[in-house]
């Protein structure tokens, strides 16, 4: 009894843990863990964000509006390495490069360290929750006394694979790079081809080259916090924890459900920037005129690129499909795309913009029938949240696995194409407009096939509800990191008392 009493004071002397965020430089990671560091907020940590001028730009209306409700969360910016890394003054996003030149980004990480140094080193955090891009931060909460944790904008099967293949080496006899072949050890079976596999794995990177440090800092951290649930993923955790020895997970998505009903869903990693205000103002009122479940969405994420030829494919797919759509096109797409007379044919049903859109707000409006996604990890999260069946378009990193997830194991979409394809050369396989048509016809049209995946797509979605829920495995997990680190600073605190009477 007294110690239950003894804990039930200690829960009322507690001072809200002081959490300092640093997320990488990339939307589809950023986004989540501001939406992190605002949860732990609402549950009363005091979160500070770190973030460099143009990627606070992106998050500061969020940031604002979860201030102005009352949650003690705020952005803290500090400069990005530019001279340092030689990248021009603005570009501090991978969005505002080609894919092919992403290294430059991962390149700058590494100058940021001595600030990163300095503002924890004055600040003096709680806790550091890091972006799995900044390994080194572990040394940094080492010599301050604090736990590090690490949030990864991976899901746990990626994970999984990604070890699997490195200590396995199940392509060591593969001479062709588009042969499919089994990962061992995966609780299901599961085939990849080697061009399937993120560049980190199968080319010379600077990520990859931090691939020993990496591991490393995840065994010596806290924990890991990952964008997903125990109903999707809980068959991994055993993997996970046996195999790559990492002391914690928690697992608190789908995130962006978490938020849908929130007011800062439309402004959700475009912030007040006037072209995403358009966009959304534009697709709203376009979407307002459509019939319920009527529209397939296209969006291929933050940071894809297309040759001109293969959206002119898909543009033909869509419009070939014989449904509504609304296409959404990254600024660095080709320009010279547009099939002759198309503008003119699809006006009545098609709307193609250019630039952000709130993609969490659009998937969950009413007209919206389906997703054809690249199968980015929020966007995999997002699209099963709204109960939406997909069309899978992977392109790079870990989209390949992904699909597996939506048509294997959860078989809540289909394939674009069945063809192999590349993850290191997108254009090397042009995804043809008759196989995206046939496609989407077989989530959207009539027939018992397409009526099981869109019913499986709606019950996987009350399942996500579920996790995020008061009381629900996501909501626990949340409430159990904070738990996590008060327990941390105990033990410390009492390991310090040890030694004292020693
Ligand atoms: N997103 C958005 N509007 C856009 C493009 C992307 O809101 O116009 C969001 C999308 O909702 C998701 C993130 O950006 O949260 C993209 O992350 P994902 O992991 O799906 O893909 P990536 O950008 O890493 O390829």
């Amino acid at each position: 009894d007294r110690l239950a009493m003894s804990s039930v004071a200690d829960a009322a002397d507690r001072r809200p843990l002081r959490l300092f965020f640093i997320p990488y430089f990339a939307s589809s990671h950023l986004i989540p863990l501001v939406d992190i560091a605002r949860f732990l907020a609402a549950r009363g940590a005091d979160s500070t964000i770190l973030a460099t001028p143009c990627n606070a730009a992106l998050v500061r209306a969020t940031v604002d509006a979860a201030a102005a409700a009352g949650l003690r969360i705020q952005l803290l910016e500090y400069p990005f390495p530019s001279a340092e890394s030689g990248l021009p003054p603005g570009v501090e996003n991978l969005s505002a490069l080609p894919p092919s030149e992403c290294d430059k980004i991962d390149y700058a990480i590494a100058f940021t360290r001595p600030t990163l140094e300095h503002l924890l080193g004055l600040h003096h955090p709680d806790a550091v929750v890091a972006d799995g891009h900044f390994p080194w931060t572990i040394d940094i909460a080492r010599k301050l006394g604090i736990p590090r944790i690490k949030f990864t904008a991976l899901g746990t099967l990626s994970f999984c694979v990604f070890h699997s293949v490195l200590a396995n080496q199940p392509f060591k006899n593969v001479t062709r790079d588009d042969e499919r072949v089994p990962i061992p050890d995966l609780p299901h079976p599961l085939l990849l081809a080697r061009s399937e596999l993120p560049d980190f794995l199968v080319q010379d990177t600077v990520f990859g080259r931090l691939m020993e440090e990496v591991r490393e800092a995840d065994k010596a951290s806290l924990g890991i916090i990952i964008n997903s649930c125990t109903e999707f993923e809980g068959i991994y955790l055993d993997y996970f924890h046996r195999m790559l020895s990492i002391k914690k997970t928690w697992l608190v998505g789908p995130i962006s459900l978490n938020d849908s009903e929130s007011s800062s869903v439309g402004v959700r990693g475009g912030g007040l920037d006037p072209a995403a205000v358009g966009n959304r103002a534009r697709c709203l009122s376009w979407l307002s005129e459509q019939k319920p479940s009527s529209v397939v969405y296209a969006c291929f994420g933050s940071w894809s690129q297309f040759t001109g030829e293969q959206l002119r494919e898909i543009a033909l797919g869509l419009e070939a499909s014989g449904h509504p759509f609304l296409w959404v096109l990254r600024e660095a797409d080709g320009a010279e795309w547009m099939p002759h007379g198309f503008e003119q044919r699809v006006k009545w049903r098609g709307l193609v913009l250019r630039g952000w859109v709130p993609q969490v707000e659009l998937l969950s409006h009413a007209a919206v029938g389906a997703f054809v996604t690249h199968c980015g990890w929020n966007s995999f999260q997002e699209g099963v949240s709204s109960g939406l069946p997909m069309v899978t378009w992977p392109i790079g990193t870990d989209q390949f696995i992904i699909e597996k997830l939506v048509v294997e194991r959860f078989r809540v979409g289909v394939k674009a194409s069945d063809s192999i394809r590349s993850t290191t050369d997108p254009n090397r396989t042009i995804v043809r407009a008759a196989e995206l048509a046939r496609a989407i016809g077989s989530i959207m049209d009539a027939g018992v096939a397409a009526e099981g995946t869109r019913r499986r797509a709606r019950e996987l979605a009350e399942k996500a509800r579920a996790a995020v829920e008061k009381g629900g495995s996501s909501d626990k997990a949340l409430n159990d990191l904070i738990e996590d680190i008060y327990v941390w600073h105990d033990n410390k605190r009492s390991a310090a008392g040890k030694a004292v009477d020693i």
